[in-house]
């Protein structure tokens, strides 16, 4: 999910377009590169079928747990929302159709994932010149 989703207090339905590709939730940036225009059904669709997974872990839970032996939806263990969330965005029962889809328009570009990359190396130094900082003023005292 993402932050300025003004949900409809009834339905919980999404009225916001723009969805982060790593959800701001799961430390993903609010750059302009991790952010999609998209349709607000499909929007809303997308997180009640996954909530804020990343698009690789939709993948996984696709391939290992929603995918029967015969390459199609085990629909018995979604429920009936997720069910139509799952036909608005795929249209189809296959799963290796629907992660084809979610790599196409849910997933960030070859340069995007760089991107998110340094974003992560960049946070996580920031993280460390702060605790480094933080144990030498403690050893002045
Ligand atoms: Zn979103």
């Amino acid at each position: 999910m993402q932050e300025n989703e003004k949900r409809d207090g009834k339905t919980g339905k999404i009225h916001n377009n723009k969805h982060h590709i790593i959800p701001t939730s799961r430390g993903g940036p609010k750059n302009g590169w991790n952010k999609r225009s998209v349709n607000k059904e499909k929007h809303a669709a997308l997180h009640t079928l996954f909530a804020n997974l990343l698009p690789e872990e939709m993948i996984l839970i696709i391939e290992l747990s929603w995918t029967d032996k015969k390459g199609l939806l085990k629909e018995e263990i979604l429920s009936h929302d997720q069910i139509r969330a799952w036909y608005h965005l795929f249209g189809t029962n296959q799963t290796s159709k629907a992660a084809m889809i979610i790599r196409g328009d849910w997933d960030l570009s070859q340069d995007e994932k760089e991107e998110w990359e340094e974003w992560k190396l960049k946070r996580k130094k920031k993280i460390v010149d702060f605790v480094k900082k933080t144990k030498r003023m403690e050893e002045r005292r």
